[in-house]
C-alpha cells in the first residue's frame, strides 16, 4: 500500500496501537499489572515511574484513539467520561464564562453548575443547534467580555439537536474562546471535531468505543501539546485514572467499533421508519428520517445517523413507563452504546432537564436481529 493513501477509520479501529510486527511477537499489546516501576536516580523524560503517571497499557488505547480523531497526539484515558470533562473544564479560568447546550449530558450540566458557585463562573446555556444564538452567546453581551469555552455536544443527549460544528468552532475562534467537544455520541466515525477546528474532544469511553457495558472510562483527546500537558497533569494530580486492565479491554472493544457502529445505525433507521408509522407513536426522534429537524444538518455534517432514538409513545409518562415495563428483549437500564439495546424513560431522573419531555424514552439501538428488536418493541408498544 502507498503510504501517502489514509487508511479509513474503520481499518484505523483495527490496526492501530499494535505492537511492534515481529517474529514471534504478540498481535495484542499485554497487559502489564504494577504501581511502579524500577527506577533509580533522576527519571529521564517519558520514563515509567508510577502508575497514577502513566503505565504502557493505556498508550495502545491511547494512540489508537488519537488516531481516529485525527489529533496528532495519543489521546489520554481517564477513569470514567466524567473525570474527562471535569479534566477538560478545569482549562476553564476562575471567574470564567462557559456556553453550553441545555440539553447537555445531565452530569455535565450538574459539574458546571457546582463549578460556577465555586470558581466564580458565568454559565449560559443555549439551543446548540441554533448557531446564531450560541455565537451571541460566546461574544457576550455589552461589557461582558467574550466567553472562555464553549461546550458543545453534537448530537445532544438526548435530545439529539445537531450543532453547525464548523461554524460554531469559527465563530469561537474569533472571539479567542476554547472549544471543546463531547463526541460520545457521534463517535469519531461520526464526526472529528479536531479535524474541523476544536480544540478538545472528550469521549465518554463507557459508551460506544467499549461497547460491551462491561467498563466506565473516559478519555480526552487535542492536536494542542501545551493543553495535552495541563489535561495530562488534572489526571495525574487529580487522580482520575484508569486501571490498566479496563482500558486493555476498552482497545479490544475498540477494534470491533466500526461494526457495532454501522449495524446499530443501520438498524435504528429501520427502526425509525417503522416506529413512525406506528399507531402508538405520538413522535419518534432519529436525523435519518427526512422530516426531523436535525436531517439536514446532520446529513451534511456527519457520517451516518447514530443509534440513538427518541420515541415519545402515545398517553404519556405512563405509557412510555409501560412501554419499559413490557420489552423482553430492550433492556430497561441507563446508559447506551452497548452490544445489547436498552431504553430508558429520562425523567425517571429528577435531575434531568424541564426541558426534556416527561414521555420521552431514549432507545439506545445494539446489534441484535432488527426483526427481533422490532417484533419486542411493537408488542411491547401495543400493550
Ligand atoms: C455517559 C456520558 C457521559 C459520562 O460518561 P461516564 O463514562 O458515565 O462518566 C458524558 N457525556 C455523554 C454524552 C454521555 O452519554
Amino acid at each position: 500500500m502507498h503510504a501517502s493513501t489514509p487508511l479509513s477509520p474503520a481499518t484505523t479501529a483495527v490496526t492501530a496501537g499494535r505492537p511492534p510486527r515481529e517474529q514471534g511477537g504478540p498481535v495484542n499489546p499485554p497487559v502489564v499489572l504494577s504501581s511502579t516501576y524500577v527506577s533509580a536516580g533522576t527519571p529521564g523524560p517519558g520514563e515509567l515511574l508510577y502508575t497514577r503517571n502513566g503505565t504502557e497499557t493505556w498508550t495502545p488505547f491511547e494512540v489508537a484513539l488519537g488516531e481516529l480523531e485525527r489529533s496528532a497526539l495519543p489521546a489520554l484515558v481517564l477513569g470514567s467520561g466524567m473525570a474527562a470533562i471535569a479534566a477538560t473544564l478545569a482549562l476553564v479560568p476562575s471567574g470564567g464564562r462557559v456556553v453550553m447546550p441545555r440539553h447537555s449530558y445531565q452530569m455535565s450540566l450538574a459539574l458546571t453548575e457546582d463549578l460556577t458557585v465555586r470558581h466564580g463562573w458565568e454559565r449560559e446555556l443555549v439551543d446548540i443547534a441554533d448557531t446564531e444564538a450560541v455565537l451571541a452567546a460566546v461574544r457576550g453581551a455589552d461589557g461582558q467580555g467574550p466567553a472562555s469555552m464553549l461546550w458543545v455536544e453534537s448530537p445532544t443527549n438526548p435530545m439529539l439537536e445537531v450543532a453547525d460544528l464548523p461554524a460554531l468552532v469559527a465563530g469561537a475562534h474569533e472571539v479567542g474562546a476554547l472549544v471543546a467537544v463531547d463526541n460520545t455520541f457521534a463517535t469519531p466515525l461520526g464526526q472529528q471535531p479536531l479535524a474541523v477546528g476544536a480544540d478538545v474532544v472528550v469521549h465518554s469511553v463507557t459508551k460506544y468505543l467499549a461497547g460491551h457495558s462491561d467498563v466506565v472510562l473516559g478519555a480526552v483527546v487535542t492536536s494542542d501539546p501545551s493543553l495535552r500537558e495541563r489535561l495530562a497533569t488534572f489526571r495525574t494530580v487529580h487522580g482520575a485514572i484508569a486501571g490498566p486492565f479496563e482500558v486493555w479491554l476498552a482497545l479490544r472493544g475498540l477494534r470491533t467499533l466500526a461494526l457495532r457502529v454501522e449495524r446499530s445505525q443501520r438498524t435504528a433507521e429501520t427502526l425509525a421508519a417503522r416506529l413512525a408509522e406506528h399507531p402508538a407513536v405520538a413522535q419518534v426522534r432519529h436525523t435519518s428520517l427526512p422530516d426531523d429537524p436535525g436531517h439536514e444538518r446532520a446529513s451534511r455534517l456527519l457520517t451516518g445517523h447514530g443509534s440513538i432514538l427518541g420515541l415519545r409513545p402515545r398517553g404519556g409518562a405512563a405509557a412510555a413507563d409501560a412501554v419499559v415495563d413490557r420489552v423482553r428483549l430492550w433492556v430497561p437500564a441507563t446508559s447506551l452504546g452497548g452490544v445489547e439495546s436498552s431504553l430508558e424513560r429520562r425523567r425517571r431522573f429528577p435531575t434531568e432537564s424541564v426541558t426534556v419531555p416527561e414521555d420521552l424514552l431514549r432507545l439506545s439501538v445494539g446489534i441484535e436481529d432488527v426483526e427481533d428488536l422490532w417484533r419486542d418493541l411493537d408488542q411491547a408498544l401495543r400493550g
